[in-house]
């Protein structure tokens, strides 16, 4: 950590060098948004790497987006035939040269991450370009990821007052219309809802499905709220298949190179986790990220979650033990940090009087810090959504990594790391679970409320007994999926 840090500082030649050896383009200015420079120098050489197809794949997209994005005359030719047509079939119409999806943001910042990487997949194995809804604080959040253009849906797209409205009711609703025979292959909309979210039905999650020639894949517009990561589930449409073999020949990396493609904290977020990263992981000889999040309806502290955190770092020997009898051992003194997050500050406290109040067993110190203790949820308020993404983002440059189960914030950590994590399990009753926390087969996030079927049939079937690279999720009981 400490020749990292070093090296960070004197040399942004190499970090240019490195940049090119990896899946990101040179064309951007360096200072504009130092992330995309730098943090490759805070992670550990990675032995994933992207797929030469992959690379590719994105630089044609990059092209793509610079033809059709925003300001273009595509753009204009597209957005114009979205008003004043709104019940005309488009079958036989020309929809303009390129076809967009557009991602609206909702819910928290992890959903959010999760989301904006599923939907980014499916633009680009469907050719269509992804524009991103700036009406909450993205862009105080990321750097603009594709060069020579933006991916901020304009301000005055027409369509930009209703879109965080709109649900399962909505008449223009993928699944609602598919429900109502309202879909067929005349029938070409100007736009389509698509709804995937936790309370989305079988007919909303279909849209996965469809034939490259199907009618929805002419709508010039789709717009997605999704609260889900969905790429799981693209595998099982034949016509993505053999493509994502291609992109991703190591299945459980998909989040880890797209995230690393796409996620570029602004400055101001960068700042803060290597500030952190710099005052209390860079000298340690090793690092422990633990994100602690209860999803009880009483938020605070849980004394059983404490009791929990500490059953599952000390039975897994990610912290060393207490001695006893209380002797201070002088044999390591090796430096642990642990780098907690949480809304509460209380557990990261607790670790840390624990440690201090006596000695470690091997004589190891453990060092304990929370950068924050927001107390409450309060998306959509810049600063705390920044403080968000960088508790985000240094637990990523952990060594190692424990998570709450069912968190997207702790999914995207320990998978923007590259890092297989421990999963806290849900506790049931009060109670601390035996055993408390289960190391996950992959890197890749969880997929928690998967279809019931395939795109083969309409049969319900387990998709975790269909290819032999998904499984269900570790640390969800119902029929979460996930890529390894
Ligand atoms: P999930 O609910 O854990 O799946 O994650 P989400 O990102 O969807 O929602 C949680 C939101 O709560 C985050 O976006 C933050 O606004 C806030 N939050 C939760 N845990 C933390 C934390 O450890 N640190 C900070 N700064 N914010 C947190």
């Amino acid at each position: 950590h400490q020749l990292l840090s070093a090296i960070v500082n004197v040399d942004s030649k190499e970090a240019k060098d490195k940049l090119l050896r990896w899946i990101l383009t040179a064309d951007f200015d360096e200072d504009s948004c130092l992330s995309r420079h730098q943090s490759s120098l805070y992670r550990k050489p990675s032995p994933h790497k992207p797929s030469e197809y992959l690379i590719s794949k994105l630089r044609s997209y990059e092209i793509l987006h610079r033809r059709c994005g925003p300001g273009t005359r595509a753009y204009k030719e597209a957005t114009k035939n979205l008003i004043g047509h709104d019940d005309e079939n488009y079958a036989n119409r020309s929809v303009g040269e390129c076809r967009y999806i557009v991602w609206v943001a909702a819910f928290g910042l992890g959903n959010r991450i999760l989301t904006l990487a599923s939907v980014f997949l499916h633009a680009l194995l469907t050719g269509r370009v992804v524009l991103v809804d700036q009406s909450k604080d993205i862009s105080d959040l990321f750097c603009e990821p594709f060069p020579g253009t933006s991916w901020l849906l304009p301000h005055d797209f027409p369509l930009m007052g209703q879109i965080g409205r709109y649900n399962m009711g909505y008449s223009r609703c993928y699944g609602t219309m598919l429900r109502n025979h309202a879909i067929n292959s005349t029938s070409v909309p100007p736009h389509l809802y698509l709804h995937i979210l936790h309370d989305s039905r079988d007919v909303d999650k279909i849209w996965l499905c469809p034939a490259r020639d199907g009618p929805d894949h002419k709508v010039p517009w789709l717009i997605v709220k999704a609260n889900v990561y969905f790429v799981p589930s693209l595998w099982f449409n034949p016509n993505f298949h053999t493509e994502l073999i291609k992109l991703f020949p190591q299945k459980e990396t998909v989040f880890y190179h797209l995230a690393g493609y796409l996620f570029h904290p602004t400055n101001q977020v960068w700042g803060m986790v290597t500030r952190s990263y710099d005052a209390y992981l860079s000298r340690a000889d090793q690092t422990l990220g633990i994100q602690v999040r209860v999803f009880t309806r009483r938020a605070g502290y849980v004394q059983h979650v404490m009791d929990q955190i500490v059953a599952c770092t000390q039975r897994e020997k990610l912290l060393p033990e207490l001695a006893t009898p209380v002797i201070n051992a002088s044999r390591s003194k090796k430096l642990n940090a642990v780098l907690v997050t949480s809304l509460h500050p209380e557990y990261s406290n607790n670790l840390k009087n624990m440690y201090w109040e006596r000695p470690t067993s091997t004589g190891d110190i453990v060092q304990v810090y929370q950068p924050s203790g927001e107390r409450f949820q309060q998306t959509d308020k810049k600063l705390h959504d920044q403080k968000a993404l960088a508790e985000i983002y240094l637990l990523s440059l952990t060594d190692n990594i424990v998570i709450s189960a069912g968190s997207t914030c702790g999914y995207v950590a320990h998978s923007l790391g590259g890092l297989k994590p421990w999963l806290l399990y849900r506790p049931v009753s009060g109670r601390v679970p035996d055993p408390p926390c289960v190391r996950a087969v992959s890197m890749e996030p969880c997929y928690i409320t998967s279809p019931s079927h395939g795109c083969e049939n309409k049969k319900r079937i387990d998709l975790a007994t269909v290819f032999p690279f998904v499984r269900h999720c570790e640390d969800t009981r119902h029929d979460g999926i996930k890529l390894f």
